[in-house]
């Protein structure tokens, strides 16, 4: 049996590059999947609070990031949709994995350093690090680990960034079982996204986030046809006349293509960015701004009625959605559970 797990924090609305990276392939994946597939996809809050989250913003963005899953088509029926914090035993698996994961690795992995804008040489021990450098921050890939090994999964869809901590969890499953001297936890392939990532508006440098400072750096799958106008029409792009495709002269340009490319449901019968560009060849960047927020509103209007019909209502269809993955999450953990339980002596 296939078992497919990934997770999704719950630090705002989702936007377009989770959508394109993450979200659109996890509904895929549902929409595929035979009867021998289970799905199961986390709003992951215990992951949020590695970063201070004030308590009623994050209440306000799991109810918004599990409306969000539910509209662009996550079905809680076919999949297993639910809040990590539910499912205590993800927090103790963790405990035990800690028991035997390296600091030394842990040290090596770049997440953190990116986190706290420290360099890629940074040490957890350094004076710089030492004060700013949260354990709970530190040690989040254990917790990863621990999300994913704790359904057995066999495969993991993620964005090119989550490599190395996949690699990380390969690690800790072997491991474990070393020391058991039995194979009671999988080890978990990596489905990587064929997606590019996303790139902020501002700086398409740097991905796409949602917990970027600026809120025009990205679009919000709930945004209006207005605000979607507006965030596109002041997006950084360059001063060369003529749209053309070159992601690495052109990032802020070709951002733009890529997006509305991946969301063209006919695409002009274009098989890639650069010949979906040549539609545009002669516009002004202005009018390829406003083809692209068209594009762009067209795909999202949809999903953004949901969403409202979603938030809108008395809460029921959340509430009911949490407590049925919830129950199956937990199932699927405390299967796990009493195999790991066992193998540490209790
Ligand atoms: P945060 O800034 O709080 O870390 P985020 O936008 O990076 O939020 P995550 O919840 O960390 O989102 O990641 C959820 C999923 O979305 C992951 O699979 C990740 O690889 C994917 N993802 C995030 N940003 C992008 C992007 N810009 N392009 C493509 N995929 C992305
Ligand atoms: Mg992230």
């Amino acid at each position: 049996p296939r078992v497919i797990f990934s997770g999704i924090q719950p630090t705002g609305v989702p936007h377009l590059g989770n959508y394109l990276g993450a979200m659109q392939q996890w509904v895929k994946l549902q929409n595929d999947a035979s009867s021998n597939t289970s799905l199961i996809y986390s709003v992951v809050d215990l992951h949020a609070i590695t970063v201070h989250q004030n308590p009623d913003a994050l209440r306000t963005s799991k109810k918004e990031m599990l409306a969000a899953l539910l509209a662009v088509g996550l079905d809680p029926q076919k999949c297993t949709i639910f809040f990590q914090s539910d499912v205590p035993a993800h927090s103790e698996l963790m405990w035990i994995l800690s028991c035997s994961a390296s600091m030394g690795y842990l040290s090596r992995m770049t997440q953190w350093k990116s986190k706290l804008d420290l360099d890629e040489n940074a040490n957890p021990l350094d004076p710089s690090s030492k004060t700013k450098l949260k354990l709970g921050l530190f040690s989040y890939p254990v917790l990863q680990a621990a999300d994913i090994l704790i359904h057995k999964a066999t495969h993991v869809p993620v964005g090119h960034d989550q490599s190395q901590h996949l690699e990380f969890a390969r690690e800790c499953a072997a491991g474990f079982n070393h020391l058991a001297g039995s194979k009671v936890l999988v080890q978990p392939e990596t489905l990587l996204s064929l997606a590019k990532r996303v790139m902020a508006l501002d700086r398409p440098t740097h991905k796409m986030s949602k917990s970027a400072p600026n809120p025009k750096s990205r679009i919000l799958l709930t945004d209006s046809s207005s605000a979607i106008s507006k965030k596109l029409r002041v997006a950084l792009t360059d001063s060369i006349e003529g749209v053309t495709y070159d992601p690495s002269a052109r990032p802020g340009v070709s951002n733009l293509i890529e997006i509305a490319f991946n969301l063209d449901s006919s695409n002009h019968g274009a098989a890639d960015p650069a010949e979906y560009a040549k539609e545009f060849e002669g516009l002004s960047l202005k009018a390829l701004k406003d083809k692209v927020a068209e594009v762009v509103d067209g795909h999202l209007a949809p999903i953004r009625a949901r969403f409202e019909e979603i938030v809108g209502g008395d809460g029921k269809i959340l509430e009911e959605a949490a407590q049925i993955g919830a129950e199956k999450a937990r199932k699927s953990a405390e299967s796990t559970m009493k195999e790991v339980r066992h193998a540490v002596g209790f």
